[in-house]
């Protein structure tokens, strides 16, 4: 084993030897991906070293594929110095295969050898154009409240989407299993899919499916969109101040309606925590939940722009049957981006940057203070 890096090793050729120059062993080297080109092997030719955190350790060898001297194997005294010391002479190769070929030149012949370039080469390039293609599963898919995962949507027919699953964020697959088990005795509010690159969720229609071959895909049945109302018509409501009270104007209490009536629209119905609200203890969000318990990891953001999806394309239905008449953040179409500004709060009060598509206006944002107690 040599710690010296195959574009740093200047080995002075020695009289008679067409050596391969270093920007030569460093191209071989990058074309195989560092990796040791023999059939079969495909070891990473390059790595860590034990020594310390700067150091590294190589096992990789240019060789040779017709000899480099008078006397190596498969040496063809025909070919110019230029053609043997060339670049399409070499084959990159870990130590034990460089050996290998040299000491059995009959079984590795030179159209051998140049296969087994040719062949790693292509696969090394075939890994990277399958990179090429965008990441897979990272998207944030919720089916229901209690299945979060990453995965990716594949399929949208009529209507029926199907995803594929990378893995599971919250629950697993007897998770799912038992929410299709339970799917028709379910209150209706649970039964929804929420996707966070579309931004939007959909009521489901009948309970989800699921099979697996290569990898794990849901299909589940949806409801067409839900109405957004334009929030130039959003409804009156009691205006809060700064200080998320109300406030009174010429003796009465402040009101707001129309699109002045959005960010509070926004502030109290992302604020409701689940579970609080005692006539409808389903209503509200989870984001307390997923602060507590994801505090400080990446998924964090997700599930909460996951929770604004809920909010803005699920409506809330009551035990007593009656039909929503708008999603509890009534205007709001579709949620591109939900960022916490700092996790410093102001008191219980954090500040969030909403980037929304509003019905009736298009993309809107604004800074908008959340109750996370
Ligand atoms: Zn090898």
């Amino acid at each position: 084993m040599t710690t010296d890096p195959p574009d740093k090793t200047p080995k002075r050729p020695k009289p008679n030897r067409d050596d391969f120059t270093a920007k030569i062993r460093n191209a071989l080297a990058l074309r195989a991906g560092y990796r040791c080109a023999f059939t079969g092997c495909g070891i990473a030719t390059s790595g860590p070293s034990d020594e310390a955190s700067h150091k590294h350790v190589s096992i990789g060898v240019a060789a040779h594929i017709t000899a480099a001297a008078p006397g190596g194997e498969r040496y063809e005294p025909e070919l110019s110095a230029e053609d043997r010391a060339a670049i399409d002479n070499g084959i990159w190769l870990c130590q034990s295969h460089s050996r290998l070929i040299d000491v059995n030149p009959i079984a590795y012949s030179v159209s051998t050898l140049r296969q087994m370039k040719a062949d790693h080469e292509a696969a090394i390039k075939a890994e990277m154009e399958s990179m090429k293609s965008a990441p897979r599963h990272t998207d944030f898919i919720a089916l229901g409240p209690n299945v979060v995962f990453l995965g990716e949507l594949v399929g949208v027919e009529e209507d029926t989407w199907s995803f594929s699953v990378g893995h599971f964020v919250i629950g697993d697959l007897s998770d799912l299993i038992s929410y299709i088990d339970q799917y028709a005795a379910m209150d209706p509010y649970d039964q929804f899919v929420l996707v966070n690159s579309l931004g939007d969720g959909r009521e489901l229609s009948r309970a989800p499916a699921w099979t697996k071959y290569n990898e794990l895909v849901i299909k589940v049945g949806v409801r067409v969109s839900f109405p957004r109302i334009d929030a130039h018509r959003l409804p009156m409501g009691l205006a809060l101040n700064d200080e998320h009270d109300l406030f009174v104007i010429n003796g009465q209490l402040a009101r707001v309606s129309g699109l002045d009536a959005l960010p509070q629209n926004i502030k109290t119905c992302m604020s409701t925590i689940r579970g609080e609200v005692f006539y409808a203890p389903t209503y509200g969000t989870r984001i307390r939940e997923y602060s507590n318990e994801f505090l400080g990891s990446p998924w964090l953001p997700e599930l909460i722009k996951l929770e604004c999806i809920r909010m803005a394309s699920i409506p809330y239905v009551e035990r007593n049957g009656l039909s929503a008449s708008s999603t509890p953040l009534k205007a709001v179409r579709r949620v591109l981006k939900v960022d916490q500004i700092s996790t410093e709060g102001d008191g219980d009060w954090f500040a969030f940057n909403f980037h929304l598509e509003v019905e009736g206006i298009g993309p809107w944002a604004a800074e908008i203070k959340l109750f996370i107690p």
